[in-house]
Order: C-alpha cells, then sequence, then structure tokens
C-alpha cells in the first residue's frame, strides 16, 4: 500500500523527534511491503518566522490532501510575546478545526521495564496500567456559551455545558470501535448525579452500546474515576468522557505512567484521517542537542498505523520494538534512573530500527 503524509516538524525538539519517527515508518515500509511518502509543511514558530501567521493557507491543504498528519511540536520562548492571535499554538486549534477532529485519543501505559518511574506504590503498578482515554474534543463546556453579567451577588461570569445526542454517539462509537482493538471494555466517565448533560450522556451511551454486544460498559462519576485511576488503574480499558473531565483525567492518566517523552496521542474525526502528536512540547532547553526522547513521536506513529490505515501488525511491530529497547535497558537521558549512560536521539531511533 501506498500512503500519503503530512509532517508538521515544529519548532523545539520538533525537527528531531519526527525525522525520528519518519525513519522508522521508512524501515517498518521496507519489511512490510508499503511506502510511505513524507511532506513537510511548516506550522506554529516556524511558520510565524517564514509567513508572520502560525498555520499557512499551504499547510492547512496539504494536511487536508494527506491520508494523515504526524506533528513533533509547537512553540518556544521566541514567540512568547506576541498576542494570542499569532501565538505558534494557534496552529493547533486551527489544524484540529479543519480536519474535523472530534476525537483525542490518549493512551497511558506502563512499561514494566520502567515501573520505578512511575509514582504510584509498586503493588498497584505491578497490576499494570494499560488504558485509552477517549476525550470528546470540539464540544462540551469549552464551546459553550459564556459571558460576564450583574448577578445576585454583583458582577459574575458563567460558561455553559451542552452537548447533543449527535456527539455523544459520534464519540461514543469510537469508544467501542476502540475498545474492540484491545480488551474489549468502555469505561464511560459522567457526573450524572448532578449534571443533565451527563444524563444524556450517559443514556446515549448505553443506546449505542446495544451496537456493541462483544464491549462491556460500565458508569463511573468523574469524581471516583480521578480516584481511581490512582488507585487501581488496572481496571481501566477504554475511558470515554466530555472535553473538560477528558482534559483532566488524561493528564492524570499520563502523570502516572513517568516519562512524558513516553506518550504519544492521535486527534481524530469522522474519517480515517488523523493528526498525530506526541503529548509534550518542544522541549526548548534540550533543542538541537540530540538529546530528545524520539519515543512518544515514534509511538504516535505506532498510533496512526493502527487507527488511520488499520496496519495492526506494522503497529505491533514498532510498539514491540520500543518495549524491547526498554526492557534492555536501553535510556535516553530523561528516562535514565541512577547509573548508565545516556542514548542519543538518533541512538535511540537506531536501537528501535534495529528491533524492528
Ligand atoms: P515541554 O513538554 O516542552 O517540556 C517539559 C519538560 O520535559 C522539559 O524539561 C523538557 O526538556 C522535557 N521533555 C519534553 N519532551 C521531551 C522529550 N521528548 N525528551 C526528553 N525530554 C523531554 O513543556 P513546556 O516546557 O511547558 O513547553 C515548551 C513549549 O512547548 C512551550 O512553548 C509550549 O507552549 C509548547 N507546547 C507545545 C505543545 C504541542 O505542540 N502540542 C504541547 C505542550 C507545550
Amino acid at each position: 500500500m501506498e500512503y500519503n503524509i503530512a509532517l508538521i516538524k515544529g519548532d523545539g525538539i520538533g525537527p528531531e523527534i519526527v525525522e525520528s519517527a519518519v525513519a522508522v515508518l521508512e524501515k517498518v515500509g521496507e519489511k512490510f511491503g508499503h511506502v510511505f511518502h513524507f511532506t513537510a509543511y511548516p506550522a506554529g514558530g516556524e511558520a510565524i518566522d517564514k509567513f508572520g501567521i502560525p498555520l499557512p493557507e499551504e499547510t492547512v491543504r496539504g494536511c487536508l490532501e494527506s491520508d494523515s498528519v504526524l506533528l513533533g511540536a509547537v512553540g518556544g520562548p521566541k514567540w512568547d510575546g506576541l498576542s494570542g492571535d499569532i501565538r505558534p499554538e494557534k496552529a493547533l486549534l486551527g489544524l484540529r478545526a479543519a480536519m474535523e477532529l472530534f476525537t483525542n485519543l490518549r493512551p497511558a501505559k506502563i512499561y514494566p521495564a520502567l515501573k520505578d518511574a512511575c509514582v504510584l506504590r509498586a503493588d498497584i503498578v505491578g497490576k499494570g496500567i494499560d488504558l485509552v482515554i477517549v476525550r470528546e474534543l470540539t464540544g462540551g463546556i469549552y464551546f459553550g456559551e459564556r459571558g460576564r453579567r450583574e448577578g445576585k451577588y454583583g458582577p459574575e461570569a458563567y460558561d455553559t455545558e451542552a452537548y447533543s445526542v449527535y456527539e455523544i454517539e459520534r464519540i461514543a462509537r469510537v469508544a467501542f470501535e476502540t475498545a474492540r482493538k484491545r480488551r474489549c471494555h468502555v469505561t464511560s466517565i459522567d457526573k450524572a448525579n448532578v449534571l443533565e448533560t451527563s444524563r444524556l450522556w450517559r443514556e446515549t451511551v448505553h443506546r449505542v452500546a446495544e451496537e456493541y454486544p462483544d464491549v462491556t460498559v460500565a458508569d463511573m462519576l468523574v469524581d471516583n474515576a480521578a480516584m481511581q485511576l490512582v488507585r487501581d488503574p488496572s481496571k481501566f480499558d477504554v475511558i470515554v468522557t466530555s472535553n473538560m473531565f477528558g482534559d483532566i483525567l488524561s493528564d492524570e492518566a499520563s502523570q502516572i505512567t513517568g516519562s512524558i517523552g513516553l506518550l504519544a496521542s492521535a486527534s481524530l474525526g469522522s474519517g480515517t484521517r488523523g493528526l498525530y502528536e506526541p503529548i509534550h512540547g518542544s522541549a526548548p532547553d534540550i533543542a538541537g542537542q540530540n538529546k530528545a526522547n524520539p519515543i512518544a513521536t515514534v509511538l504516535s506513529a505506532a498510533m496512526m498505523l493502527r487507527y488511520s490505515f488499520g496496519l495492526t501488525r506494522e503497529a505491533d511491530a514498532i510498539e514491540g520494538a520500543v518495549g524491547a529497547v526498554l526492557e534492555e535497558g536501553l535510556r535516553t537521558a530523561d528516562i535514565l534512573v541512577g547509573e548508565g549512560e545516556a542514548l542519543t536521539c538518533t541512538e535511540m531511533t537506531g536501537e528501535i530500527i534495529k528491533r524492528l
């Protein structure tokens, strides 16, 4: 098969880690008989420097015409003083809107070899952590009506949460489909004891669940979920939740696994095209030093193969190679605990490629 991949290398360590993922994908292509065509487009600080705007039209068009997009990271101190509309981060929001990406998928997994980096007790980590958060990305309170007004106690502010049946159904389907590719269990997280949007959420998720008899579903209140994520994260497979609850819980889940340099993410719309990126930023403090951990971006590329291209064996091969490297004790500086020598970004990439 042939696939067109748009690359947004971005700023800071972005170009280094995207180059690593490209090298890994090229090896996968060679091994499994696929051809990946890569085209790089500017966005973020790089685009501001060249064109005065964070998201040029050509970049949007290139991404919409591609089969999927791989992004490094954007931003850095050089552009911190700019006003809201031309900040590098605007590129991300603009791309999500243009590509109509309503789902954010964030896996959180602990590698047995890295359990010492986990902040939780050994007996909790010992049960394993391997979950995916499916967060609704374009609705809810972040997009509802808001404002300031005169209230009972003087000036007040308000934000409103609204969810349509349509929005809940489509995110629920993503969660059930994702669960089918994993351990077939969905936990739907809401605040149905208080919020009307949550009651509609719960009803709708259960109706969609009837289409997936092979997947089990459980409800959990968000306050309990925040607790269970640190008490017994092994009980979760796929979590589906609203925009704001997902924003908070996905940061909690990623934190418990240890290093930020290991975690991938995907944003998806209704088609197969997605935007794949590591959860970390552009790490300006180590940019250009060949010190970055490429694993989060390499695993983002694996997610692209799995979720956008349906290449399960190929995705498994990448994840297996990353697992093997870690199991053998190879570390970049950010995940090195105690003695030992840190690998550079290019050395780590080479070691992953050797094990594919
Ligand atoms: P950051 O994630 O870039 O860095 C936080 C810390 O983690 C730093 O010490 C950094 O060196 C380290 N780190 C991050 N990724 C690493 C990797 N792959 N390997 C080794 N170490 C790594 O967060 P920050 O410092 O708050 O933000 C820096 C810039 O990135 C800011 O301009 C911010 O706006 C931007 N940012 C962009 C995105 C994105 O593009 N999606 C996301 C978050 C932050």
